[in-house]
């Protein structure tokens, strides 16, 4: 296996402040699907996500809930791997940031950097919001009429005025260097939207950062310098490389990554500092960072206290795990903002999985066992075999563009055309014509071709129920999309089985 056989991709590793939820589920699913469609197309893939378990933010949590950090960060873990189970998210690796694995590397990391001249002790004042674990100037923060302050995407929290000796990362060195890599690795930062701002940002300079904490009894300690502990940002940042081995050498058969895929809110921190980071200490950057958007639920934020909620395993819950990965995905545009409801989600359910998938499977598997003895026949290609191959193209277009929702949006078109070509062909009305039996052979081939292709697409989003489709086409693992087009159906036996999306599923509410 060659290097540029393998495909490193990464989900940020998430803050051990509190369960998991939708807006955690949407990344991994969105990985996910990137993961599992590198796979289909022959990758050596290498998935990892994780767990962020130190700062500030995580040790209050802790504290709220009366235990000690370590024993809460373990329980929070558990019920991230419970829920990424569920929802068949297949990572190869799960890091956490407390493991020694992670510490050396980044203490490693640290001395490599100082090797370089890049960091030296200061003082730093000013403004904190705990939620970002992010230092802020007033530029950044939203004045209130009685003239405090507080961050925009944190107003319950409270600011916090800061005034200690950290050491401090020469950030500002790198604002020019980064504008060049932009210039020249444009793919670096997309979609390109997150491109954009983070080039506005550069161009307005960069102030050096802190990147130690003192007085902190929970986070990696500083090397040398036992008084501090790491920023939880270049700890965590580091988790990237420290997954895969680094320091040893190892690390280089995966490293550099090729992408890291993040929220729209942490653009800064991945597309800025942890390049810096990694320049600053000589290690090669990651080839994209892949920024997804927000998802809202009704046009409004997802917030307990605003009694805007949709928990995880209530989504989960309402049509299964594979429809709620199938419904995201197509709901939220992965380079943009998406809207969801539970609504828009029966909705979505009942007319695209139940009815357009779900019945063509039904209707196709029905009519070869019914007028085939449930073998597939031998048949001349039809429009539909054209509109398969044309649909694989768009797709593959879409999926290698990180476009996912547009592959689905592909791949429910050939389900459309399909079910037209069902009604047209009126299998039933040739089977009474001895004569039309070659057209009805055609009709039928060709549906079972459509659905291997449907499944083969579908495949990456909804693992488990096209590996079932497949297999009652006879197809034991699912193939790749080339093989999907010219695998040899004709003679395998067909298996009707129970609706692959009952509709009996639906819920109230
Ligand atoms: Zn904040």
């Amino acid at each position: 296996m060659t290097r540029t056989d393998r495909y490193y991709i990464t989900t940020a590793i998430d803050y051990a402040n509190g369960p998991p939820h939708l807006g955690h589920a949407v990344e991994k699913i969105g990985a996910d699907v990137m993961a599992r469609y590198q796979r289909r197309k022959g990758k050596d893939v290498h998935f990892v996500i994780g767990m962020d378990e130190h700062g500030q933010k995580v040790l209050q949590s802790a504290q709220a809930a009366a235990m000690n950090p370590q024993d809460w960060v373990d329980t929070i873990a558990q019920e991230f791997l419970q829920a990424w189970e569920l929802l068949g998210i297949s990572h190869d690796d799960f890091i956490r940031t407390t493991e020694a694995r992670h510490h050396r590397g980044v203490q490693e990391l640290i001395r490599r950097i100082a090797a370089r001249g890049d960091l030296y002790l200061g003082t730093y004042a000013g403004y904190y919001c705990v939620g970002c674990e992010g230092y802020k100037t007033k530029d950044e923060l939203s004045e209130g009429e009685d003239g405090t302050f507080s961050c925009p995407v944190h107003p319950d929290l409270d600011i916090q005025w800061m005034e200690e000796e950290n050491w401090f990362f020469r950030l500002s060195a790198y604002a020019e260097p980064l504008l060049r890599l932009l210039d020249e690795r444009p793919e670096f930062v997309l979609p390109d939207i997150r491109r954009n701002e983070i080039r506005n940002v550069l161009e307005g300079g960069l102030a050096d950062i802190s990147v130690s904490r003192a007085r902190l009894p929970w986070g990696i300690p500083w090397p040398e310098d036992a008084r501090h502990i790491v920023y939880v940002w270049l700890d965590a940042l580091t988790n990237y490389i420290t997954a895969v081995g680094f320091p040893d050498e190892s690390y280089l058969d995966y490293w550099p990554a090729d992408v890291h895929v993040i929220g729209k809110d942490i653009t800064r921190f991945h597309c800025i500092y942890w390049p810096a980071f990694l320049m600053s200490a000589g290690l090669e950057l990651p080839r994209t960072v892949w920024a997804h958007g927000f998802v809202t639920y009704g046009g409004r934020k997802l917030s307990k206290s605003a009694g805007v909620t949709f928990e995880l395993p209530e989504a989960i819950q309402r049509h299964g795990p594979e429809a709620l990965r199938y419904y995201l995905l197509r709901e939220v545009p992965w380079n943009g903002d998406g809207d969801i409801t539970r609504e828009k989600f029966d909705e979505r359910y009942t007319t695209e999985l139940a009815n357009d998938l779900g019945n063509l499977a039904s209707r196709t598997l029905a009519m070869i066992r019914k007028y085939r003895g449930g073998t597939i026949p031998l048949g001349e290609p039809r429009s539909l075999d054209q509109a398969a191959v044309d649909t694989v193209e768009r797709y593959l277009e879409a999926m290698d563009a990180g476009l996912l929702h547009q592959g689905i949006a592909a791949a429910l078109e050939l389900t459309s055309l399909a079910n037209v070509f069902v009604e047209e062909q009126a299998p039933w009305t040739l089977a009474k014509d001895e004569k039309k039996s070659p057209e009805l052979d055609a009709a039928l081939a060709s549906l079972a071709r459509a659905l291997l292709v449907l499944a083969t697409l579908f495949e990456p989003i909804m693992p488990e129920k096209m590996t079932e489709l497949a297999s009652r086409l006879g197809v034991k693992e699912v193939p790749t999309l080339r093989e999907a087009l010219d695998l040899e159906l004709a003679g395998r036996g067909v298996v009707q089985g129970s609706p692959l999306f009952p509709r009996a599923d639906l819920k109230a509410g």
